[in-house]
C-alpha cells in the first residue's frame, strides 16, 4: 500500500470567520478625556489614564456606547440593553495597565447577520456573533534607537469595537465582499473612518480546511492583524493551500496562532495551543455594569440613517436605475449625501443622477478630486442643472465654462455669473436663422447629399451652427430651423 495520500483543491473547503477590530472615530479615547486622533508625535495624547497611574479612574465615553449600538442596529445584532467590562490579563511593555479592558461574557451586541453581494450575482448570509467594546493597547517602537525599544502610549485607550463573525466564510471572495462591505457601513454610519492603511479597519481571519461535503469543522489557525483586503485574501490563499499539503500527507494541523509576512505573502507560527495565554477575564471592578435604558436606545435607533442596502433598492425604484448606476450613488456615502442636499433644489432628479454619475464623476476622477473636496455645493450644481433643463444654457457650456468658473468663485450667484460671463443662450431666433443659412451655404455639397437622402450629415449642420452661436443655442431648436428649411 502507498503511504502517499494525494488530494486535490477540489476535493476541500475553506472555512474562516473574521474577528475585525474596528476604530471608533470619537474625539477621545474610551476611558479619559485623552485625544483619540491619530498621527500626533509620540506620547502627546497621554494622562493618567492612559499611563495607568496608580488610582486613576475609568470614566466609559458616551459615544462609544451609541457608535456600537448604531454598528450593532446596523448588523441586526440584540443589543445587550445590561452589559459589562472585564479585564483581559497580559503582559506587554505597551499594557502599562497589565490588561486590556474589553468585554467577554456578556458583549454590548450579539447574535446578528450581514448579506453581502459576490460577484456572480448571489447574495451570502454571514452570521455575526458578538460585537464587544474594547480599548486598544499602545505602540512598541523598535525602530527608533539601535539599543532600546520605544513605547508611544497615544494609542493606548483609542476606542475599538471588535466584531466577530460566525464560521460561514467560505472563499477569499466571501471575506473580502465582507471586508468591503463593512468598510462602507462603518462610514456610512459614522462610527469609523473605514481606513485601513491607518490601522481603523485591521482583522484576524481564521482559517481552517475541511473535506467537501463533510458537517463538521476542521482544526483552525488563527491569523492575526491584517491590515487589508488583499492581505486578507493573500493569507487565506496561502492557509488553504499549506493546510491542504500537511493533511494530503498524512499530519494534522495544530491549532495555532500565526504571524502573516506581507512581503513573502507566507504565514508563520507565532504560538499555538499549548503555549496559548491565559488571560483571567474577570469582571473590571472599577466600572459599573452598563445599563442602556429602553429610551436610549428607542432614541439611537430612531435616529439610525438609512441603511446603504436599503438606500441602493430606493434609488433603484424611485429613479428607476439599473444596479450599477444606483451602486455609483449609494455605495459612496459622500456623494450620497451630496445628491441629497442636490435634491433640494433641484427641478428633475434623474437630471442631478445623470450629471453626477457621469459628467461630474469624470470631472473628478480627470482631477483627482473627490466629491468632498469639491468647491461648488449641491445647490448651486443644481442651478446650474436647471439652467440646463430650462434650455437656458447648453450642456456642454455648463460643463466647459460655467461649472469650472464657479468652482474658482464658488460663492458667486449661479444665474448673475453666467450673465456676467455671457453665457445663456440667446433667444433670439433672427440670428439662428442666419447661422443656419450662413452654414447651408457653405456646405452645398453636403446640402445636396442630404437632399439624396443621407440624413446623417445634418449633425454635421447642427454642429456648425452651434459652433458659429459659440455654444449658445438650444441644439433642439437648431434642428428644427434646419429640418426647417432643408425640407421647404
Ligand atoms: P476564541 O474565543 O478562542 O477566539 P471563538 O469560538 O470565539 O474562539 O472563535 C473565534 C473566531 O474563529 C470566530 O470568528 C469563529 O467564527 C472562528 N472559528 C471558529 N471555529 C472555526 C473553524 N473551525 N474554522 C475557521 N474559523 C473558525
Ligand atoms: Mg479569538
Amino acid at each position: 500500500m502507498s503511504d502517499k495520500i494525494t488530494v486535490s483543491s477540489s476535493d476541500f473547503e475553506l472555512v474562516s470567520g473574521l474577528e475585525i477590530h474596528v476604530q471608533l472615530n470619537t474625539n477621545t479615547k474610551i476611558f479619559s478625556s485623552d485625544s483619540a486622533a491619530f498621527g500626533a508625535k509620540p506620547n502627546q495624547h497621554i494622562s493618567p489614564v492612559s499611563l495607568a497611574l496608580p488610582g486613576a479612574l475609568p470614566k466609559l465615553n458616551k459615544q462609544v456606547v451609541e457608535k456600537a449600538i448604531r454598528m450593532g442596529l446596523a448588523l441586526n445584532c440584540k443589543i445587550n440593553q445590561v452589559n459589562y467590562f472585564d479585564r483581559k490579563n497580559y503582559f506587554y511593555a505597551d499594557l502599562p495597565k497589565g490588561y486590556q479592558i474589553t468585554q467577554d461574557n456578556k458583549p454590548i451586541c450579539q447574535d446578528g447577520f450581514i448579506n453581502v453581494k459576490l460577484s456572480n450575482g448571489t447574495e451570502k448570509r454571514i452570521s455575526i456573533n458578538r460585537i464587544h467594546l474594547e480599548e486598544d493597547a499602545g505602540k512598541s517602537l523598535h525602530d527608533q534607537d539601535e539599543r532600546f525599544s520605544c513605547i508611544d502610549l497615544n494609542r493606548a485607550g483609542v476606542p475599538l469595537i471588535e466584531i466577530v463573525t460566525e464560521p460561514d466564510i467560505r472563499s477569499a471572495e466571501e471575506a473580502s465582499a465582507l471586508l468591503t462591505e463593512m468598510r462602507k457601513l462603518v462610514r456610512h454610519l459614522n462610527v469609523s473612518d473605514g481606513n485601513m492603511e491607518e490601522g481603523s479597519l485591521r482583522c484576524d481571519a481564521n482559517i481552517s480546511i475541511r473535506p467537501k461535503g463533510s458537517a463538521d469543522y476542521g482544526i483552525r489557525c488563527e491569523v492575526k492583524n491584517l491590515n487589508s483586503i488583499r492581505n486578507v485574501r493573500r493569507a487565506m490563499d496561502f492557509e488553504f493551500a499549506r493546510q491542504r499539503e500537511v493533511i494530503g500527507k498524512g499530519g494534522v494541523i495544530i491549532q495555532s496562532t500565526l504571524n502573516f509576512d506581507s512581503d513573502q505573502g507566507t504565514t508563520s507560527p507565532m504560538r499555538n495551543k499549548e503555549e496559548a495565554n491565559d488571560y483571567r477575564y474577570f469582571p473590571d471592578p472599577d466600572l459599573v455594569p452598563l445599563h442602556i435604558s429602553d429610551e436610549r436606545l428607542a432614541q439611537i435607533r430612531a435616529e439610525m440613517p438609512e441603511l446603504p442596502a436599503v438606500i441602493l433598492k430606493r434609488l433603484m425604484t424611485d429613479y428607476n436605475l439599473g444596479l450599477s448606476e444606483a451602486a455609483v450613488l449609494g455605495d459612496d456615502s459622500d456623494l450620497f449625501h451630496y445628491f441629497t442636499s442636490g435634491l433640494q433644489n433641484i427641478q428633475q432628479p434623474k437630471s442631478l443622477i445623470n450629471w453626477l454619475t457621469g459628467p461630474i464623476r469624470a470631472f473628478l476622477s480627470d482631477n483627482k478630486l473627490t466629491i468632498a473636496s469639491f468647491t461648488l455645493s449641491p445647490h448651486k450644481l443644481s442651478e446650474v442643472i436647471n439652467l440646463v433643463d430650462e434650455k437656458r444654457i447648453s450642456h456642454q457650456v455648463a460643463l466647459q465654462r460655467l461649472i469650472p468658473d464657479l468652482l474658482n468663485r464658488p460663492e458667486s450667484d449661479v444665474l448673475q455669473l453666467s450673465t456676467e460671463l455671457n453665457l445663456l443662450i440667446k433667444d433670439n431666433a433672427d440670428e439662428l436663422y442666419q447661422f443656419v443659412e450662413q452654414v447651408l451655404a457653405k456646405f452645398q455639397p453636403q446640402v445636396q447629399a442630404y437632399k439624396n437622402g443621407k440624413k446623417g450629415v445634418l449633425g454635421l449642420f447642427v454642429g456648425e451652427v452651434m459652433k458659429l452661436a459659440k455654444g449658445k443655442a438650444d441644439p433642439k431648436k437648431i434642428n428644427d430651423v434646419l429640418l426647417q428649411k432643408l425640407n421647404s
